[in-house]
């Protein structure tokens, strides 16, 4: 089974490049002493997010340290 030696994900036989990493998978588990073999990113348009899906993952990032803001609040005042 190839690996991928940077997030160790295994892959079906037949892969030959991680599609998270953009590395090349070697044919055993990594143990962290192997060489990490950077390939080409994929062309544009390939698993790119749209711009939709940005502008939620913004507001959606942008909402969580508003919470996390809030709640740090919070964990003042009853203190
Ligand atoms: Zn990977």
């Amino acid at each position: 089974m190839p690996w991928c030696p940077k997030c160790g994900a295994e892959f079906r036989e037949g892969f030959t490049a991680c599609n998270t990493c953009h590395v090349k998978l070697i044919g055993h588990k990594p143990d962290g002493t192997e060489t990490i073999e950077e390939i080409a990113p994929p062309p544009e348009g390939w698993e790119r997010e749209s711009p939709k899906k940005q502008r939620i993952l913004r507001i959606i990032r942008a909402l969580t340290v508003v919470l996390l803001a809030l709640a740090a609040a919070l964990l003042l005042q009853h203190l």
